[in-house]
């Protein structure tokens, strides 16, 4: 069996990984490629195993908001799993790479079959839940410079790589700040030495000067993410 990198799928006891494995289909997925809008059916879901997914949600008149950031510990359209045919936020790609994609069809067969593969992503669905909840309090109270630290941490957790590429564009658009703002945080981290940044490839030089300037949100999301079901060995 191939060894997979995706944290939920990985979790599941061999058994049902070897049942489900042939409804997954290995993709490729570019920046900016738009899998699921608000409002619009659910074909597919997705499993990261090293693109990187935002949720966003679109607020008319506003610029749009990231609500949640999903890699290799998650699924895209978990909504799926919870019995729900439309989507309620916009996915887009915001880092390019691969994922294995199940039709709605296929999962809604393997939930029925498999109680731990229900287990696993119901989990994961109360965490992403979390992280959502979470982020609406972040992006109304927190300042954007802590918000912009906490975003550069998940993101390293999720790529599990200290560099990564990033545009201030998409930068702007994942925290619902203007380009201008974005600059100015990434610069005074920059002559803090905790990242450096140049043409949109990011490096964290400093992770726990980082965690200090992040705001307190990112201790929940860490501590999230450890008691995620993927983290469990091969049951
Ligand atoms: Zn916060």
């Amino acid at each position: 069996m191939l060894p997979i990198s995706n944290k939920l799928l990985a979790a599941l006891p061999r058994a049902t990984l070897r049942d489900i494995l042939p409804a997954l289909d290995p993709i490729t997925l570019a920046l900016g490629e738009v899998l699921h809008e608000p409002g619009r059916p659910l074909r597919h879901v997705y499993f990261p195993l090293t693109c990187l997914v935002s949720l966003i949600v679109v607020v008319e008149d506003h610029l749009a908001l990231e609500v949640a950031l999903v890699g290799r510990e998650g699924v895209v359209g978990v909504s799926l799993v919870l019995g729900a045919d439309l989507s309620p936020v916009r996915a887009v790609v915001q880092g390019a790479g691969s994922a294995l994609r199940v039709t709605k069809a296929a999962l809604r067969t393997a939930l029925q079959g498999h109680a731990p593969l229900q287990n696993v992503l119901q989990r994961y669905a109360n965490t992403l839940i979390a992280e959502i909840a979470r982020t609406a309090g972040c992006n109304r109270y927190h300042l954007l410079e802590a918000r912009l630290a906490r975003w550069l941490l998940m993101t390293r957790d999720r790529v599990e790589s200290a560099d990564f590429m990033m545009t201030q564009e998409f930068l702007s658009t994942m925290l619902g700040v203007r380009r201008v703002g974005i600059s100015d945080a990434a610069s005074s981290f920059q002559r803090r030495h905790l990242i450096e940044y140049s043409r949109g490839h990011i490096t964290i030089l400093d992770h726990d000067g980082l965690e200090a300037a992040s705001c307190s949100c990112y201790a929940h999301d860490a501590a999230d993410a450890r008691a995620l079901p993927a983290w469990r060995p091969h049951g």
